[in-house]
């Protein structure tokens, strides 16, 4: 569970993130929608503990991200690939993250395969293409096996069978009880993957509704 308690977040005169409220429950995938700039980004770094509140808190399970001992095991989390090592070797930098996170370095083998990169396991980041970055993303994220995964626009930039790979990822993990979230700025993605969706604008809740209610034509 994610629970969001009047979160807000200033940059200067910006006021990215304004007196949001809300929880994500798991066994569902949670969709975040709203148009760019609305606050999604911001307010899943804070979840992370990326970005420090300006007022309000953020709880994973209960606890502050910082205050969990090992992060990687409770929450897993895919946001902007450009933050990752490009030098570095995809199993190489598996195991690292595995290793700065007290989880068995042999997992990095099993999720490397799992995500679909065994064949590439030995290239660096800056040689795998955008959509394998992502598997790759998504390795480290289920490396600690969290019950609490995030996704920032994981579907921008990836083709047909990329898109369909983490739809597909994004509804087996709900079915097996864990809490997923995922942001997008498209209506249509969200009416295809959620079952829930938080709508915010301005960094202020919208509406909180089922993917039902908000599709039904009549
Ligand atoms: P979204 O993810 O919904 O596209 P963001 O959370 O990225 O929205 O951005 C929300 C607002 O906060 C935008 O106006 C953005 O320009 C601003 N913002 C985000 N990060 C920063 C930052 N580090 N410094 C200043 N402004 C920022
Ligand atoms: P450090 O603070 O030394 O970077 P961390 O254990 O915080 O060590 O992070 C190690 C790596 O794991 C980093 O590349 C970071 O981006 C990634 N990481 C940290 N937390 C998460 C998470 N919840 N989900 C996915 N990757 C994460």
């Amino acid at each position: 569970m994610i629970e969001v308690r009047n979160l807000t977040k200033r940059y200067g005169g910006t006021t990215a993130v304004d007196d949001l409220s809300f929880t994500v429950h798991s066994g569902r995938v949670t969709g975040f929608l709203g148009p760019n700039g609305a606050g999604k980004s911001t307010t899943m770094r804070m979840v992370l503990g990326l970005d420090r509140p300006s007022a309000g808190e953020a709880l994973v399970g209960g606890r502050r991200y910082r205050e969990l001992t090992h992060p990687l095991r409770h929450v897993g989390a895919l946001l902007d690939p450009s933050a990752v090592h490009l030098g570095r070797r995809a199993l190489d930098h598996l195991r690292w993250i595995a290793a700065s996170n007290g989880i068995d370095r042999r997992r990095a083998v099993e999720l490397v395969e799992q995500v679909g990169l065994g064949g590439a396991r030995d290239k660096r980041i800056r040689a795998l293409s955008l959509g394998m970055r992502q598997r790759l993303g998504v390795a480290a994220a289920l490396l600690g096996d969290p019950q609490v995964l995030m996704f920032d626009e994981p579907v921008n930039g990836l083709d047909p069978e990329g898109v369909r790979w983490i739809r597909d990822l994004l509804r087996g993990l709900a079915d097996e009880g864990r809490t997923v979230f995922v942001s997008s700025h498209l209506m249509s993605e969200m009416a295809l993957t959620a079952d829930h969706v938080v709508i915010v604008a301005r960094g202020r809740l919208v509406k909180e509704t089922s993917i039902g209610a908000l599709t039904e034509k009549g």
